[in-house]
């Protein structure tokens, strides 16, 4: 039997894992499908405090998890299957085998969005793909296009530069959801071209089971066209991680989990904590914070009941 258990490895869950195993609680964590959460996937932090150089992502998330560990947090690999949140304990499936806990943080994330058009679903690993840090290097001075319009397409066009020989930018609005900073950086980069107004309709080529050109359609004239490319990045947000707890947890349309005070869920006993709740600021130091401020209630209600 646990007290703490945290589902994800992210900046949220690896914080909330400090706080509660520095308070002597052994908290496990399952480590999840993407281990060190978003933050494995992006290359420099530049507004995470206390680094005026910056710091890598993967270097940060990992930074936390071994300071976690030395107040005595326990990491497993797996990912949660099945929860039964009914009661307390609750009881959770990992890897086929079912764990008790008298607390459960929820630090599970979110993952990419897609277009989810066929052909881009069919090639993804194949020149599709919604990592500019995992598979950038694999367009070296290729022709390169990123979908969306907001701080993570930003990123990673500008990002993609480094390898690719032209980067092209295709938004489907002519305005931006980007913060000036990262919009004025990618403007300024002259690798970058935007195309505005304009929807990804299909990927091609589907026989060669390789990307070499995207069908193209703008949205205000109805103009359609080919442009060759070889590697596709969509950067268009995330989903939360939370399906496992539909029917369980308070879910919003989006499926993020909804809050009922402080980092606390309709469930007495299960928190909250970072993008799995967050669809507002979703930064690296918010979810970090909420992994302590969910530790903190998770630790009070344990205390509160003698444990
Ligand atoms: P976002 O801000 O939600 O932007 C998503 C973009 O994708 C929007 O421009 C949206 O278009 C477009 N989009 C959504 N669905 C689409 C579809 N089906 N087809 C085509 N386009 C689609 O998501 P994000 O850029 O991932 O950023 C998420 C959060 O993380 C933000 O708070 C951001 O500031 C933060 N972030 C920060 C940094 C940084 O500071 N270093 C880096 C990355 C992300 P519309 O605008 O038309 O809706």
């Amino acid at each position: 039997m646990h007290k703490v258990v945290i589902i994800g490895s992210g900046c949220a869950g690896n914080t909330a894992a400090v706080y509660t195993a520095r308070a002597g609680l052994q908290p496990l964590v399952v480590k999840g499908l993407e281990i060190g959460g978003q933050l494995s996937l992006t290359t420099e932090v530049e507004n995470f405090p206390g680094f005026p150089e910056g710091i890598n992502g993967p270097d940060l998330v990992e930074n936390i998890r071994k300071q976690a560990e030395r107040f005595g947090a326990v990491y497993m690999d797996g990912e949660l299957t099945e929860a039964d949140l009914s009661r307390r304990p609750f009881r959770l499936k990992v890897e086929g085998e079912w764990i008790e806990t008298l607390t459960l943080i929820v630090a599970s994330g979110a993952k990419a969005r897609w277009l989810d058009l066929p052909s881009e679903q069919k090639l993804i690993g194949h020149g599709v793909s919604s990592c500019a840090t995992c598979d950038g290097f694999f367009y070296r001075d290729k022709q390169i296009m990123v979908v969306g319009g907001g701080d993570s397409a930003m990123e990673e066009a500008n990002f993609l530069t480094r390898f690719g020989r032209k980067v092209a930018l295709v938004h489907r609005r002519d305005t931006f959801r980007a913060s000036k900073i990262m919009l004025d950086r990618a403007k300024a980069n002259p690798k970058i071209e935007f195309i505005m107004n304009t929807a990804v309709e299909e990927v091609c080529d589907l026989d060669q089971n390789i990307v070499t050109c995207v069908k193209l359609r703008n949205l205000v004239t109805g103009e359609t066209w080919t442009r060759d490319v070889d590697g596709l990045f969509i950067a268009i947000g995330h989903i939360p991680n939370t399906q496992i707890f539909k029917g369980q947890l308070d879910l919003d349309p989006d499926g993020y989990l909804l809050s009922t005070g402080g980092a606390r869920t309709n469930i007495h006993g299960v928190f909250h904590a970072g993008d799995v709740q967050d669809r507002v600021y979703r930064q690296a130091i918010t979810a970090a914070g909420a992994g302590c401020m969910a530790a903190i209630e998770a630790e009070r209600l344990l205390e509160h009941e003698g444990h």
